[in-house]
This record gives structure tokens, sequence and C-alpha cells, in this order.
């Protein structure tokens, strides 16, 4: 969209004003002198209401999103929100609760953290959770903090290697690294499996465990779990579980009986609480008793009395997170977890996977996945249609957007050459699959017929090709009238 948008600074204009505030029901009184403005609002713009809301709607609109249409973003379980939870984490008690107040005043928040953690233990098959990260990283980065205090305080002192697979999400070797080991890679064999030979030879003394995620980034049920599981103990290591891909099992196995001691939840993905944009998240985290006496807190119990209270593990690592937690998505995931119920999160799983391989056996013919067997709740496929024309991956995801749908995740995992990574999630109906599908099999006849129009997409989106390394390296955060009309002008 090229037409002029002016910002809200060159709007600005003295006098104009679009806030009401209420009159004045306390006594006034004097602020400190301390706290008193020592200079002019200068360059503080003045607007009025409708100004400032038709800014914010504007931009709003650029943003695709899950309430506009599909988002088949692999690994990130863009799946819809229901506006229930929006309800149920404005309602004032929990909305308003202050994180100081005091335990007796705050039973109904306490009473639902606790739920929530008796919940995502049963889920899991744990024995305990503590719900305190903010994110999966910040999970996988507990996880590997308590698996250092477990190990040191069995007097287990050598261990400084954690093994991760080649097909790893990249936070798990960034986690185990910033923990301050040294990362080990695992290969994975010709059916997208954990190789079991170069795990054994990378297995030793020094191993403090092994992050691996079931099903794994390729969409695909780790064949050998048990096995892998086994090895591991066996070597005196420990079985770190990234959960991200959760939303493919629910109901239907138990990640503690596959053998983990440590997994994080990402709520954000598979108990459906908002995210994107960096917005706030949940990376809770469950783990055996064995590891139980390490976790974050604190954690909730119920006291013998039936009083919820705050309790900080044994031997813990000690907070991860200020306070408790981002508690608004607690309350969404414990709604969704409670509307739901047993049968229905079930229900997600296998409607999470049918729908995945739906998608593979529509366009496997024309985007040859990266492994051929049946697929968990997503599917990699090779965007290598159309090499005579130049046309990658990346003009196949641009080219979507025309289309009207986000394009899927791409170039991960690392390992397969073009990756385009599908995760439809179990909220798309059959006849949005089908769109999908019909979208994919025309941008195929294009890369063949009309290559250009790969080349240049997306063109109906209100940004063309990002440079995306500069964006992130060099945000422009702040207005700047000169570099602003510099941006405009090209
Ligand atoms: C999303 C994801 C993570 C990290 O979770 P965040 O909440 O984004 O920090 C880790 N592993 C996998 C496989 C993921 O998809």
């Amino acid at each position: 969209m090229n037409t002029y948008e002016p910002p809200l600074y060159e709007l600005s204009a003295p006098g104009k004003q679009g806030a009401n505030l209420p009159e004045l029901d306390v006594p006034a009184a004097a602020l400190p002198a301390h706290l008193l403005r020592q200079d002019d609002l200068a360059d503080f713009p003045e607007l009025s209401e409708p100004e400032v809301i038709r800014h914010f709607t504007r931009i709003s609109q650029r943003n695709f999103c899950i309430d506009t249409g599909m988002y088949p973003l692999g690994s990130c379980t863009m799946k819809y929100n229901p506006k229930i939870h929006e309800e149920a984490a404005r309602l004032s008690g929990f909305a308003a609760a202050h994180p100081l107040q005091d335990e007796t005043l705050s039973q109904g928040a306490l009473r639902l953290m606790y739920e929530l953690q008796s919940d995502l233990a049963e889920i899991s098959g744990f024995d305990a959770v503590s719900l305190q990260p903010a994110a999966g990283a910040q999970g996988e980065f507990t996880g590997i903090l308590v698996f250092r205090a477990y190990h040191l305080d069995r007097g287990d002192t050598e261990r400084n290697e954690v093994l991760v697979p080649d097909s790893a999400h990249g936070t798990n070797p960034a986690t185990a690294a910033m923990a301050g080991f040294k990362v080990i890679e695992v290969k994975s064999d010709a059916r997208g499996n954990v190789d079991l030979n170069d795990l054994k030879a990378k297995l030793s003394s020094r191993t403090v465990g092994l992050m691996l995620t079931n099903p794994n980034t390729l969409g695909l049920f780790e064949e050998h779990i048990t096995e892998v599981s086994r090895i591991v103990h066996e070597a005196g290591g420990l079985m770190y579980g990234d959960g991200a891909n959760f939303n493919a099992i629910l109901g239907i196995a138990k990640p503690r009986e596959l053998g983990f001691d440590f997994m994080h939840y990402n709520l954000h993905k598979t108990f459906t609480t908002p995210h994107g944009g960096g917005g706030p998240g949940s990376g809770a985290v469950g783990c055996t008793a064995e590891l139980a006496p390490f976790l974050p807190g604190p954690n909730v119990r119920q006291a013998s009395n039936g009083n919820y209270e705050f309790f900080v593990p044994a031997k813990s690592i000690g907070r991860m997170k200020a306070f408790h937690g981002n508690f608004g998505m607690l309350v969404r995931a414990w709604t969704y977890i409670r509307t739901l119920g047993a049968a229905g999160l079930r229900e997600v799983s296998e409607i999470a996977v049918l729908n995945a391989n739906y998608l593979r056996v529509q366009l496997g013919a024309i985007y040859p996945p990266a492994v051929n067997r049946i697929c968990m709740h997503e599917v990699v496929l090779k965007g290598q249609i159309s090499r005579s024309k130049g046309v990658r991956t990346l003009d196949i995801a641009k080219r979507l957007i025309d289309y009207g749908f986000h394009p899927p995740t791409i170039y991960f995992p690392l390992i397969v050459p073009e990756a385009l990574m599908i995760e439809p999630t179990e909220t798309e109906t059959k006849r949005n699959l089908d769109a999908f599908v019909q979208a994919m099999r025309d941008i195929a006849h294009e890369a063949v017929e009309t290559p250009e129009m790969l080349h240049e997409a997306p063109t109906k989106a209100p940004a063309r090709r990002l440079d995306e390394v500069r964006a992130a390296r060099q945000p422009v955060l702040r207005y700047n009238a000169e570099q602003f009309a510099q941006l405009r002008d090209g």
C-alpha cells in the first residue's frame, strides 16, 4: 500500500485532545516535588480520539492474524484462540489481582494455579509442575538448570555435555550453551528418528542429558523413543522433553511414560493462549518426583485445612520470573482445558494429526515430503518444484500471502533443503484445508508458467519483501521526521 498515511506526530496540533478523565473522587493532594515533571511536554503529539483510533486500527489491519485467516506456521501451533478465554482473563478478580496481595485474599487465583498444575501433571504423567517460566525457551533453560542441580546434588560433578538432535529447534542448543554446557549434535536416520548408533557413540559419563521433542521437528513420532530413553538413562543422563509439539499427543501418550524426566509445555501453543509478536507466553514445566525438589518456585499446594498456599521446593534453583508467571495466560490455559475436558483434549490431537496428514496426502505428489511416512500434527515438505525457473521455497511462501494465507515455517528444520513446515492445527475446517491445497497447487503451476509472479510476490500485502535481517538488527523504533520521509519516498 503506497498511499500516504501521515504518522501520528504529523497530525498533532496544539489544543487537540482525546482523553476524558473522570471527576476527582478523592481529596486532592500535592505530589512530592521529586515526582513532578521538570521539563515541558514539548514534542508530545496532541490528537483527537478518532485520529488515534484510526491510526491504531489501520496498523492492526496490516498484520496477518489467526482471527482473519489460516496460519499454518509449523512448530508454532497457531490455532484459533477461543474468545471465552478473554472473558475469563478479564474477570476483575483475576485481572485486578495484585501480585503482592495476601494469599488469604487470593484463594481463587491460587486455586486456579493449583488446578492448572494438577491438570498439566495429569495430561503428561508428571509428578510436579511449576508455572513460572514465561516461554518455552525459558522452560528449557529451567529444565537444564534443574538437570545441573540434580547431578551436582548427587555429587556427579563431571557431566558437562548436552546432547541435541540435528533436527532440534534452535532454542535447544542455545539453552544448553547458555547454561554453560557443551552442545553435542546427534544425527537423524533416514526415517527421521534419532540415529541410535550415533546416540550411543556420543553418550558418556559426561552426558547431562538429551533434549528431544516428540513428535520431532519433522512432524514425525520418534519410533524408538523408549529405547532412546533407556540408553540415555543407562548412561546416567536425563531426558528433556521439548513439549512444543504436545498438540499431537494430548490424551494419547504421556511424555512421562515415553521416558522423559522433565518437559516444558507451551501454553501459548498447545493450550491456546494467544501468541505472536513477542507477547506474553507461558512455558510451564513438569517433571518426575526425583527432580521436583529442584523446581523453581513459588508454586501452589493445598494445605491440610483446604487452603491454597505458595511454597518453594526444598532444593529449588530459585525464581525464574518475577511474581507468579504470566498469570493471564494461566487463566486462559485453565479455561481451555476445562471447556474441552479429557475427551475434548484427545479429540484436539486426533484432528490436528488428521489435518496434517490430509495436507501431506493432498500435496505430497507436488511437494515431496521430507520423509514419506504418516506424520503427526505437522508435515515437512520440500519446495523444490521448479528449480530451472529459479523458484525457491521463499517465493512460494511469499506468494501464499497473495492467496490470503500466512506462509508456513520455511527453511526449518535445517536438515531439510527448501523446507516448508506446515502445521494446519485442528481448528481449520476441511473447506479451509482444501482452499490451502488449491492455492499450493496453483502456485506450483505458476512456478512453471509464470515464475515472475512468484519472484515478485507478495503484491497484495501492505509491504513487499522486507529486509528481515536489517529490520531485526537495526530496528527503527523512534519517530524521526527526516528518516520517515526518506523511507516513505524510497
Ligand atoms: C516454539 C518452540 C520452542 C520455543 O518456545 P517459545 O515459547 O517460543 O520460547 C522450542 N521448541 C520448539 C520445537 C518450538 O516449536
